[in-house]
Parts: C-alpha cells; sequence; structure tokens
C-alpha cells in the first residue's frame, strides 16, 4: 500500500494555491496533516507561510539549509521560514522599502521560535564585516534577555511571552544589518506576585536563585532554593522538566555582556531582582492597634540603599496631604500587602521597560543614512484559561486588532484593490472582527471606556457595579453575555460574577473580579517617594523626582495599552506585510499528534480558508507599471532604453514581447496584475541574465 502511495499522496502539497479542491475544508486539513506526520511543518498560501508546531527539533534550521534558501526565488524549493525571510529580504533591497512580518497564533503555536528563526537567518545571511558582526551579535542575544525577563511558563507554553514585542532590523544599502529598535507592549506585572497553579514566575528569578554564583548569592543575600520564596512558589512547580535554569543563566549573563551591560549595571539589574523576592517574603502583624508591622526589611534596605526606617514607613503607611501638613495613616495587614505586591510590580514592571531600553541603546545606529527596515511582530497570541482575567481581557483584544489589521490589509484591501484597478472580481465573503473591535473600544460605550468611567469613582464603584454598567449599556450585543443576559442553557456556564465575549478566535469568559484594580495599577504615591531615595542607580532612574505625582490622574493600563496599539498599527500599515501563521497541533504539548478539531478550529478562526480563497482567484503579484517598467525594461528592445509611451503602454510592450499569455495577467488602471509567481520569476530570472 505504502508504495504505490504518490509523493503528492504522502507529502501533500506544499502550496494550499494549488490543491485541487481548494474550497474544502476537509482538504486543507488533509494537506496539513499528512505533510505535518512526514515533519513538513511549513506550507504555503501564496506568499503567506503556515507553520505547524513540532514539538520536537527538526533537522532543518543547519547553515547549510540557510544558504540553500538564500537568493533563491521563493517557489523553487519546499516552504521553509528561510524562504520567506529571504523574499521579504530581497523584496527590500529590490524595491528599497520598508516591511513587517506579522507571525500570530495562539499561545503555544510557535510564535517565538518563527521570530527567533528569522532573526538568525538574517544574522547569518546578511554580508557581514567585524562592525557588523557586533550588531548582529546583539540582536540576537537580545533575545535571551528578553525572554529571561518578560517569558514565564504558562500552562500553555512553557516559554510563553508575557510581554509583546516588535522588532524592526535596520539594513544598510548594501543588505547588512546595521542597527535595531525595540518596541515592547504591555508586560503581565501581576505575576510577578501571583502565579496561577501550574504557572512560573517570569524565568529570571529562578535562574538566579538556581544559577547564580555562590558569592553572588550571598551578596544578594538570598539562598539557593526556590521553595524559600513566596513569590516563587505559588505555582508549585519551580522545576520544569523543559527548562534548564541553570545553564539560562549562563546564557543571560553572556549575552548581558555582548549587549555592554557593565558591571555596575548587572550588579544593579540582580540587586533589584533579589530585592523583589527580598519584598515578597516580608511579612505583616498586626500590632495592638490592628495596624500592619512589618518582621523584617534588612535584605532591601541594604539592597536598594533606603534608609530602613523609610523603608518600613512606606511599606506601612500611606501619605496623606491634609490642607498643608502631610499625615501618615497606618495600614491594615491587608492593605499592607496590597501595597507591597504594588510595589513589587513597579519595580519590576519599570526595571523591565529600563532593560528594553537599554538594549535599544546598545542596537541603536548611529549612522544617518537611509535605511530600510524589516519588522518582526511577535506578540502574545490569543489565550483561554479555565480562569481569564484583565490580562487575557488584554491579550485577546490585542489579538482581535491584529485580526482586524489582517484583514484589512488582505481581505479587505486586496478585493478593494481589484475593484479600484477594474479588475473583474467575485467577492469572496469573510467574518469581520470589526463588531468585536468595537465592543471593546468603542468610544463611550465600549468595554474600555465603561472600565475607565468605573475606574474614576473611587469608593463607589466595584467590579460587580462594572459588570451592571456593561449589562446596561451593551447587554445586547451579539458577541456579549453574562449570567443575567443569558438564556437559560448558557447561563449554566456563568458565574454571577463573569462576563463572556464571544471572540473570533473562540468564546473566553472573564472573570470580573480585579478588572478595576488592574485598570488603576495604583502605586501609593509613598511607595513612588520611598524608591526616590534608593542609591540603586537603576531604581533611581525608574522613579525619577520629576515624575507627576498622583494628583493627575495618570491613564490608565487598558487606556495606555490602547493607545499603544493605535501606535503599532500606524507602524505597520506604513510597511509591506507578510504573514505568518502558527498553529498548534495539540494542547498536550507532545510531538507527533495534530489533533483535527484543535487545528480546524485555527484554520477557520486565522481565516485561512478565505485567504484562499482569495489568493486562488486573486493575483499572486502587482506591480505599479512604472516601477514594473523601469525595473524589466531591459528585456525588451522596444522599450529599452528609453520608453516614449505611457508606461502602461511600455508594460503591454514588454510582456508582449516576453510571451505572457491572456489568462496569466491582467492590466489594472495602474497595475500589472500577475497571476501566478512563476510567471513573475521566469522574467526575474530572464532580468538576472540579461
Ligand atoms: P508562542 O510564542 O506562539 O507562544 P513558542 O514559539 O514559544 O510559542 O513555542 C512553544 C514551544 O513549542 C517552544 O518552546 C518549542 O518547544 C516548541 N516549538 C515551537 N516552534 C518550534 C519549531 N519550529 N521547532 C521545534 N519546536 C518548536
Ligand atoms: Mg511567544
Amino acid at each position: 500500500m505504502e508504495a504505490s502511495l504518490t509523493a503528492r499522496d504522502r507529502v501533500g502539497i506544499q502550496d494550499f494555491v494549488l490543491l485541487d479542491a481548494y474550497t474544502s475544508e476537509s482538504a486543507f486539513l488533509d494537506n496539513l496533516r499528512k505533510r505535518f506526520h512526514e515533519n513538513l511543518i511549513y506550507t504555503y498560501i501564496g506568499t503567506l507561510l503556515v507553520s505547524v508546531n513540532p514539538y520536537k527539533e527538526l533537522d532543518i534550521y543547519s547553515k547549510k539549509q540557510m544558504d540553500t534558501y538564500m537568493g533563491v526565488n521563493f517557489f523553487e524549493l519546499p516552504p521553509h521560514i528561510y524562504a520567506l525571510a529571504d523574499n521579504v529580504f530581497r523584496t527590500m533591497q529590490s524595491e528599497f522599502n520598508n516591511h513587517f512580518i506579522l507571525i500570530s497564533g495562539e499561545s503555544g503555536a510557535g510564535k517565538t521560535e518563527a521570530s527567533k528563526k528569522i532573526l538568525q537567518f538574517y544574522a547569518v545571511s546578511c554580508p557581514s564585516t567585524k562592525l557588523l558582526n557586533n550588531v548582529r551579535d546583539r540582536l540576537l542575544l537580545s533575545n535571551p534577555v528578553l525572554e529571561a525577563f518578560g517569558n514565564a511558563k504558562t500552562l500553555k507554553n512553557d516559554n510563553s511571552s508575557r510581554f509583546g514585542k516588535y522588532m524592526d532590523i535596520q539594513f544598510d544599502h548594501q543588505g547588512g544589518a546595521v542597527g535595531g529598535h525595540i518596541l515592547s507592549y504591555l508586560l503581565e506585572k501581576s505575576r510577578v506576585v501571583h502565579q496561577n497553579h501550574g504557572e512560573r514566575n517570569f524565568h529570571i528569578f529562578y535562574q538566579l536563585v538556581e544559577g547564580g554564583e555562590e558569592d553572588l548569592l550571598r551578596w544578594l543575600g538570598l539562598e539557593r532554593n526556590c521553595q524559600h520564596y513566596s513569590y516563587l512558589v505559588q505555582g508549585g512547580c519551580a522545576k520544569v522538566s523543559s527548562i534548564n535554569d541553570k545553564s539560562d543563566w549562563r546564557m543571560v549573563q553572556k549575552a548581558l555582556s555582548v549587549i555592554e551591560f557593565n558591571e555596575s549595571d548587572i550588579e544593579h539589574l540582580f540587586g533589584i531582582i533579589a530585592s523583589v523576592l527580598h519584598l515578597g517574603n516580608i511579612k505583616f502583624v498586626a500590632d495592638v492597634r490592628g495596624y500592619a508591622s512589618l518582621n523584617n526589611n534588612q535584605e532591601m534596605h541594604w539592597l536598594l540603599g533606603i534608609p530602613a526606617q523609610v523603608l518600613q514607613q512606606g511599606l506601612t503607611h500611606r501619605k496623606i496631604e491634609a490642607k498643608a501638613e502631610e499625615v501618615f495613616s497606618p495600614f491594615s495587614v491587608d492593605h499592607a500587602v496590597y501595597a507591597r505586591d504594588a510595589l513589587a510590580k513597579a519595580i519590576y514592571g519599570r526595571t523591565f521597560n529600563w532593560l528594553v531600553n537599554k538594549i535599544n541603546e546598545s542596537l541603536a545606529n548611529k549612522d544617518s543614512s537611509r535605511k530600510t527596515v524589516i519588522g518582526l511582530l511577535d506578540i502574545y497570541g490569543f489565550e483561554v484559561f479555565n480562569v481569564n482575567s484583565f490580562e487575557q481581557f488584554c491579550i485577546n483584544y490585542c489579538n482581535e486588532k491584529l485580526q482586524q489589521l489582517f484583514i484589512q490589509l488582505t481581505l479587505k484591501s486586496e478585493q478593494e484593490e481589484y475593484e479600484m484597478e477594474g479588475i473583474e472580481w467575485e467577492p469572496v465573503p469573510y467574518f469581520n472582527n470589526k463588531i468585536i473591535c468595537d465592543l471593546v473600544e468603542e468610544k463611550h460605550r465600549g468595554i474600555i471606556s465603561l472600565l475607565d468611567e468605573e475606574c474614576l469613582r473611587p469608593g463607589e464603584a466595584t467590579d460587580l457595579t462594572l459588570l451592571e454598567k456593561m449589562e446596561e449599556t451593551i447587554g445586547g450585543h451579539p458577541h456579549f453575555v453574562t449570567h443575567k443576559l443569558a438564556d437559560q442553557k448558557t447561563r449554566k456556564t456563568l458565574e454571577r460574577g463573569d462576563f463572556r465575549l464571544l471572540h473570533y478566535a473562540g468564546e473566553v469568559t472573564y472573570c470580573v473580579v480585579g478588572f478595576l484594580d488592574k485598570n488603576n495599577d495604583l502605586l501609593y504615591r509613598n511607595g513612588k517617594e520611598v524608591m526616590r531615595q534608593s542609591k540603586n542607580a537603576i531604581i533611581k532612574h525608574c522613579f525619577p523626582s520629576t515624575e507627576p505625582d498622583s494628583k493627575r490622574r495618570p491613564e490608565t493600563v487598558v487606556t495606555q495599552f490602547k493607545s499603544s496599539l493605535v501606535g503599532l498599527t500606524e507602524i505597520l500599515m506604513s510597511k509591506e506585510p507578510w504573514y505568518v501563521r502558527c498553529i498548534k497541533p495539540n494542547e498536550a504539548k507532545q510531538p507527533g499528534r495534530f489533533d483535527d478539531v484543535l487545528v480546524r478550529h485555527q484554520v477557520k478562526y486565522l481565516g485561512l480558508m478565505e485567504h484562499l480563497r482569495v489568493r486562488r482567484a486573486g493575483f499572486a503579484y502587482r506591480r505599479k507599471y512604472d516601477i514594473f517598467l523601469q525595473r524589466y525594461k531591459p528585456l525588451c528592445p522596444d522599450t529599452w532604453p528609453n520608453w516614449k509611451g505611457t508606461a502602461a503602454e511600455g508594460v503591454r510592450c514588454l510582456i508582449k514581447h516576453l510571451g505572457y499569455k491572456p489568462d496569466e495577467y491582467k492590466m489594472g488602471r495602474s497595475k500589472i496584475f500577475i497571476r501566478h509567481p512563476r510567471t513573475l520569476f521566469a522574467t526575474e530570472d530572464a532580468f538576472q541574465v540579461c
């Protein structure tokens, strides 16, 4: 039986566009499954790359493989992430414009790995000089550092990115990587003080405790035992079999030195990490009046260089300004714990931002000549846990926005372009998730607005009043439901404090508890003031004395996040898009298992079928007449060296000479549309030869 199978039967088809039964979801799935079982994890839909996480090391990322893909036409070799990277690079080189690669998929689908593979490809394939090698190493090594501080084990992924990352790689005229810049988005700070069962805090804490040298630990006053630290044990899994904290620690040390952290930076940085651990171990007891007093703050006092008295006061009192006087009002024990955790989150969050800035300084290119960039977007994927909170709300909102961008840039704009160019076109229907984006972000009545409104009523508003307000305002929305609004059957699946959103990627039930608090992200003013007295240079930098005081309300977390996403969308819209869609084959993180139901669901919500239909019916390439003519005019004696007529006529003459068949192309108002990439490749090959 096996022997009678043709190669095509066995390994499937490498571009879905060529699939015979291209409209059938089952055929799509069959193809993906076949390839997956042959370790062929990559498949194209035109120039979009679909990648299925193999959950095992494949021997396809060697230097030899990179060389194979370098400078070869996209469709000539089996699909690979290197082929995509190479194609983007060469398009940038020939058109001298900016690009970005949007890597999407749910948590654990392989986004971060994909982005690393792309970066490695550029690092190896770009022209190198001694100076460029320096940049290259820093670009590469920024990864382990950011992952140490920004990634953690979750139930979905042992190395889950808990922040969003957009990285520009800058190239000079010769194609050398000359610099980079990283933007980070909303770090999940709450993880510093709380982890759900089966999850961990950020990797760096465990790396330090497990891998830190004896002297260092002694100096930091740390014990080599994660169990000793209350911020590290809540998830009950300080040790993870897939993670080697010791060797990761060594890697981070190496990386920090390459990125030009000097000894004092490193000292201060780990002083902070250690002090967060110490902070978590500070216990409060009630004094005779029921107010919080604390057991011990020696280590923190010494590590951060803050007088013990000041620190003690800061952790147990709140400063209130009454008329011209300053009054210190003591905390209850609960309140003190809350303030302690708020401080820990603030310290870690601000240090993370400092770290990103520091890396950016080291990646900055000082030469002001014009560069082109390739941006890599690796942002947290869609997430559904048993209990979902404010963090999942933000993450999933972000995924809605990116899906919206994808729709606008591919399905919508593609079809609009055909219309604009006057090309005959049968529209492909698709689900537009704008309705969900609006539900979340619409002015005055979107969830974000309602949440912010409630945050403006301290003392009166609670998480439950937020829920009521949402029920009143958006109760009738088809993508929103709560216990009260639900029909009988659905009601059984909802608790009273829940609301459910029907996201483009599926239903998520959010527990409203903690929304207000997390959105306010309140740090008591004297928490900040205490930090300002620190002798630690990084803390000093992170808590500047010029920071406006709490008299003016800072923007809420979700509003800041929303504006940062608007900024990101603008950055992306100004560049040419490329896509990698990552798929998670099973929930067990195991190799060789392809769960049909799970994959089918992802194929659906990622819009892959629609994308395929548009691609299939449409044209793989389009170029403005003048650009096309400018490049290829040497191929035809009539257009070379100078064409006197309009660019469109020139192109017509050129392609007639090249022998394009009528069904291979269409002439639009301002552009030529080419159906198959191979047509353009043949032309490009002829151009290279001539
Ligand atoms: P995401 O960023 O989408 O949440 P990751 O990129 O962190 O997911 O991938 C999760 C895990 O899956 C990785 O730690 C790795 O073990 C495995 N993995 C992902 N992509 C690959 C790949 N191309 N080859 C081998 N293993 C992979
Ligand atoms: Mg990731």
